[in-house]
């Protein structure tokens, strides 16, 4: 019997936009004790455009938005995006750049008039050892408080301006936290973004767990971390850094256009991008389960 109910949950799971790669990680879902969400694109809009910025003394606006933008010249990633789009908008020409490197988790390398430049956020700063200079933290502190992401631009070792990008949690998000919470499901989040970014999100959207600036290769340990704890755990994420995270869930969850390591990473796939079919997925698991007996 069980092998047609499965069939039937499979169909009913397509009908409401969800496509079913594992059938079993499906039956799962109605067991489930946390589910880990990606913050950038999936809680959140991902849109990150930029609305404010600072730099040190001697260093002008201009300036730091026009090396910024040349640094970002080969970068498809949405910070990127924004800062070319600022540079843009603001009428400013951007110098030539040579020798990008993609730093992921990280931000980005570039020469630039043979500097060297970075642009990048706090896990960036680690890894080239380098602090916030006092000229930029109260900017940095107030835009993180504001959920807004930072990043910074290093020249030859020194960190010389912030971009402040806003960020916009998704209308569902709400609804999704406070129905996975009346399942009995804890929620958590897992983002290369900075702590307190990922402390006001999940401050306003109520989630239990905060996992932040977490670089790419770590997503998946913070899966195995919530398992190590004797928990069910569903992962749900668009990106490429998703992907082992995914693999390692015990529900891998792809939602949205996603890419497709993503996708092809995933037990389930969420064609919709709409965070409220996790909760939908779950639901029809528990009912599909129900019918079993
Ligand atoms: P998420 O976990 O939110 O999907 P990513 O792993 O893509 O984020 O990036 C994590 C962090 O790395 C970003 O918040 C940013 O600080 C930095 N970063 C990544 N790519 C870039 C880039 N092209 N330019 C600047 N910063 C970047
Ligand atoms: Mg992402």
């Amino acid at each position: 019997a069980i092998p047609l109910v499965v069939a039937i949950n499979t169909s009913l799971a397509a009908r409401n936009g969800m496509l079913v790669r594992d059938r079993v990680a499906m039956e799962e879902a109605r067991n489930l004790d946390a589910i880990i969400f990606d913050k950038t694109g999936t809680l959140t809009e991902g849109e990150h455009g930029v609305v404010d910025m600072a730099t040190v003394e001697g260093v002008d606006g201009d300036e730091a938005l026009s090396l910024a933008a040349a640094v970002e010249g080969d970068s498809e990633h949405m910070i990127a995006r924004a800062i070319r789009q600022a540079a843009d908008e603001r009428g400013i020409g951007v110098p030539p750049a040579a020798d990008f490197e993609a730093m992921k988790g990280r931000g980005v390398r570039a020469s630039v008039d043979g500097d060297e430049v970075y642009v990048g956020g706090p896990n960036l700063l680690n890894h080239l050892n380098s602090n916030v200079p006092s000229a930029l933290r109260s900017f940095a502190d107030e835009a993180g408080e504001n959920a807004q992401t930072v990043v910074y631009l290093v020249r030859e070792g020194d960190p010389i301006a912030a971009f402040a990008m806003a960020d916009v949690i998704r209308e569902e998000s709400y609804r999704v936290v406070d129905a996975l919470h009346d399942l009995g499901i804890e929620v958590a989040m897992l983002t290369g973004d900075s702590q307190d970014v990922a402390d006001a999100v999940a401050e306003e959207l109520g989630i239990d767990t905060v996992f932040a600036e977490v670089l790419p290769e770590d997503k998946d340990k913070k899966v195995i971390e919530l398992q190590e704890q004797g928990k069910l755990v569903a992962m749900v994420g668009d990106g490429v850094n998703d992907a082992p995270a995914l693999t390692r869930a015990d529900v891998g969850i792809a939602i949205g256009s996603g890419t497709d390591v993503a996708v092809q990473s995933a037990d389930v796939i969420l064609v919709k991008n709409n965070p409220m079919d996790v909760v939908r997925l779950v639901k029809l698991s528990k009912a599909s389960y129900r019918k079993m007996q």
